[in-house]
């Protein structure tokens, strides 16, 4: 959509009050852009967005997107679907409608607007892999039947979609494989392995690992995603991906343990507990496409990326401790 005014863009962000979405938000109304945020709150919280309450290029919308959304705007990020598997496995019909109807519908609505829209899809799209590091080629080791099938297969349904929208009616796609992402504002009970381990060792409880703790992820910093979802955005319509965005470092979930320990200076334990069923045993991006494509490579390494998301995680405890004493 053109405007008459001014340049500045209107910019659609579904899950815009979750995690990623509300950091992305700041970012967009940073660079002057006006943001409509639409969530369900699912898994969202008000609390993300409440410090945009005043600002005037700003709005949310509490919408679900299974259902059809007629509104205008120039740019598409279509974040919303719950990301934690303690969440969406919560009510994994549910999670596979928020991919696949999602989909249908902010891929109708870019249609019928001619704007770009981005997926924010997953690693998870290859499953357990079998090819480390994991590049953009490879198709995936995915169980169809399983307890992560609602969002692997939603999530891989989604980019078919993405992908055919594109090829049949000519809608400028953008779709960023995200691997996993930390930081600031991620739910303290979230149930992801970096809010999980920072709570129990903040509050002095045993540290749940996993299985024997031998199985890695690689953890990007949510400023370094944003910027690489944002750069993924401002790509001509050449570039439609699928770009991996993650940072490459990969570590054990037992190193990650002892680091939360060290850093949190407590004297927590770990617990071992089962490994989930399907849980991936190794996973890593190859971004050199992301680094050739975007120029995006991403600099805050575990240190001080774990380090600010303890003084968040904190602060929230503290509130929350306070809620409960009054
Ligand atoms: P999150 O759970 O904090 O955010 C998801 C947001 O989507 C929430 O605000 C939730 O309320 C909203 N939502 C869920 N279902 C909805 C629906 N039907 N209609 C409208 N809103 C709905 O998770 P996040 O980590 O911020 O993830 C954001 C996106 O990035 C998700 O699509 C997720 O799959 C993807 N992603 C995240 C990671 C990660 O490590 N954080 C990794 C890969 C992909
Ligand atoms: N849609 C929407 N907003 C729009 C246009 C479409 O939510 O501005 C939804 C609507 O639910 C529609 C879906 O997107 O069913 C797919 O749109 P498309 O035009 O591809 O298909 P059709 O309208 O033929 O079903
Ligand atoms: N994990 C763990 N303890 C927890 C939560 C998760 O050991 O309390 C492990 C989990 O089994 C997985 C890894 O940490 O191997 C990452 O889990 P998360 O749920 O954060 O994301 P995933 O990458 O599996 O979607």
């Amino acid at each position: 959509m053109s405007r008459l005014y001014d340049s500045r863009k209107r910019i659609l962000v579904t899950g815009g009050a979750g995690f990623i979405g509300s950091h992305l938000v700041d970012r967009l109304l940073g660079e002057g852009h006006e943001v409509l945020c639409v969530d369900n709150l699912f898994t969202g919280t008000k609390r993300n967005i409440e410090h945009l309450h005043d600002n005037p290029r700003f709005e949310f919308m509490r919408h679900d997107v299974t259902f059809p959304l007629y509104v205008e705007v120039d740019e598409i990020y279509n974040l919303a679907c719950p990301a934690s598997p303690v969440h969406y496995q919560h009510d994994p019909v549910q999670t596979t409608k928020t991919s696949v109807h999602g989909a249908i519908n902010v891929l109708g609505l870019a249609k019928r607007l001619g704007c770009k829209v981005l997926q924010a899809s997953t690693s998870e799209v290859y499953g357990d892999p079998e090819v480390h590091p994991q590049v953009e080629g490879y198709w995936g080791h995915v169980n169809p039947v399983g307890p992560r099938s609602c969002y692997d297969e939603g999530k891989r349904c989604a980019e078919t979609l993405f992908f055919d929208y594109h090829r049949q009616h000519g809608v400028e796609i953008k779709v960023a494989r995200i691997f996993n992402t930390y930081g600031p504002r991620m739910h303290h009970a979230d149930g992801r392995v970096v809010s999980n381990f920072l709570v129990q060792a903040l509050r002095g409880e045993d540290i749940t690992l996993f299985g024997d703790g031998r199985q890695t992820r690689s953890f990007c910093y949510v400023d370094d995603l944003v910027e690489g979802l944002v750069s993924l955005m401002a790509t001509g319509p050449e570039v439609t991906g699928p770009v991996n965005l993650g940072n490459p470092h990969e570590f054990t979930m037992r190193e990650l343990a002892e680091r939360v320990i060290a850093l949190t200076g407590s004297g927590a334990e770990m617990s071992e507990r089962p490994l989930p069923l399907d849980d991936p045993r190794q996973r890593r991006p190859d971004i050199t496409l992301a680094r050739d494509l975007l120029d995006w490579t991403p600099r805050v390494e575990l240190a001080e990326g774990l380090a600010e998301t303890m003084h968040y995680m904190k602060r929230r405890l503290a509130e929350l401790d306070e809620v409960t004493r009054t």
